[in-house]
């Protein structure tokens, strides 16, 4: 979706669940605080700006979503200087000691709730986009929940996540959750293609992207020591049966916060689950089964044969891994857990 009536642009991708939503609500019917949740690189706060920009565009319009790209509102907003529209880059860790600002990533309670009491200085809306959020103590989640018991008029608090089960179940339920969907592998490929990556090479990463943007990315920069290609690897020796190095998951690396580190095991799983998925139509349907990471087949033709039970088996406890991961289990354990569930049930010599 990019062109809209009256020469306005919506330009994302995907997010159909979020388009549908904001393209029919009323804009006097907006809440305060919504939370997009999904995996990570299907546009989650990428619909976030795009939505952000569209209430501080001055062009008037019918509905929600469409910016002119022309006004002062969008012109302040490209250049990243619009004072109604504050964004943390990356993740959020809120209540730590350090950090005074929002453009820090290190937000305190206190910086929060600043943030959030203010009114909208030159619209009538005020956009707060928290990506990837983390609330670190209760103190940080309270300053939260204090927000909503007296909302500023037009003031918008957006979180994005893609570990849905770690955030209180109190916050999670002051918040309009919105699901975004893995993208179409033409959706990937039409991304790279408007980035410049040529023809062939975009739809041969948008095959081995997962329906995620940031794969596609690691896939074009051969990057396979990145998360893809290790997550892969360790799937392969796991299976064997081995105890493969999960180093690449930084677990004990200090100056990563839990959440991070949750954020790195929930997109292994997401790996594992397709290698898991492929291995198995590769096992039970041979050599000219479909893949949804056809680069990776040499890797799974190394894997040990088993029953078709035990495939079956495996698949369902993968995806009850997938479901822990979930909770609040650390993600050591997760990984742990996932491991012994993949080893085969005598090791291999
Ligand atoms: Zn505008």
């Amino acid at each position: 979706m990019t062109g809209l009536a009256g020469g306005l642009e919506f330009d994302v991708l995907g997010a159909h669940a979020a388009l549908a939503f904001f393209g029919t609500i009323e804009p006097a019917r907006l809440s305060h605080g919504y939370l997009f949740s999904g995996p990570a690189g299907v546009g989650k706060k990428t619909f976030a700006r795009r939505l952000a920009q569209s209430l501080l565009c001055e062009t008037p319009k019918a509905g929600l979503l469409g910016y002119c790209n022309r006004c002062t509102g969008c012109t302040l907003f490209v250049a990243g200087t619009h004072p109604d529209f504050v964004e943390s880059g990356g993740v959020v860790k809120i209540g730590k000691e350090a950090g005074s600002a929002i453009h820090d990533q290190e937000l305190t309670a206190r910086d929060l709730v600043r943030e959030l009491s203010l009114h909208g200085y030159r619209s009538a809306h005020r956009v707060v986009l928290l990506g990837d959020v983390e609330f670190a103590t209760h103190e940080a989640a309270n300053a939260l929940l204090k927000f909503f018991e007296e909302p500023p008029d037009g003031v918008v608090v957006i979180l994005t996540t893609d570990a849905l089960g770690t955030l209180l179940a109190t916050i999670r339920s002051r918040f309009v959750e919105i699901a975004f969907g893995v993208l179409t592998n033409d959706e990937v490929t039409r991304f790279l293609e408007r980035a410049g990556v040529p023809a062939k090479r975009a739809r041969l990463a948008a095959d081995a992207s997962l329906g995620s943007i940031s794969r596609a990315r690691e896939v074009l920069e051969g990057d396979e020591s990145g998360l893809r290609g290790a997550a892969f690897a360790w799937f392969a020796q796991a299976m064997a049966g081995r105890e493969p190095d999960h180093g690449f998951l930084r677990l004990d690396d200090r100056s990563l916060a839990a959440g991070e580190k949750r954020a790195l095991v929930a997109e292994m799983l997401e790996v594992v689950r397709i290698a898991a998925r492929d291995w198995a139509v590769y096992a039970l349907g041979g050599n000219d089964a479909p893949l949804l990471a056809p680069d990776q087949k040499k890797l799974l033709t190394t894997i040990p044969r088993r029953e078709p039970g035990e495939i079956v088996a495996l698949l369902a406890a993968v995806g009850a891994v997938a479901k822990l991961a979930q909770s609040n289990v650390s993600a050591g354990l997760v990984v742990d857990f996932l491991r012994m569930q993949l080893a085969p049930q005598q090791p291999s010599p």
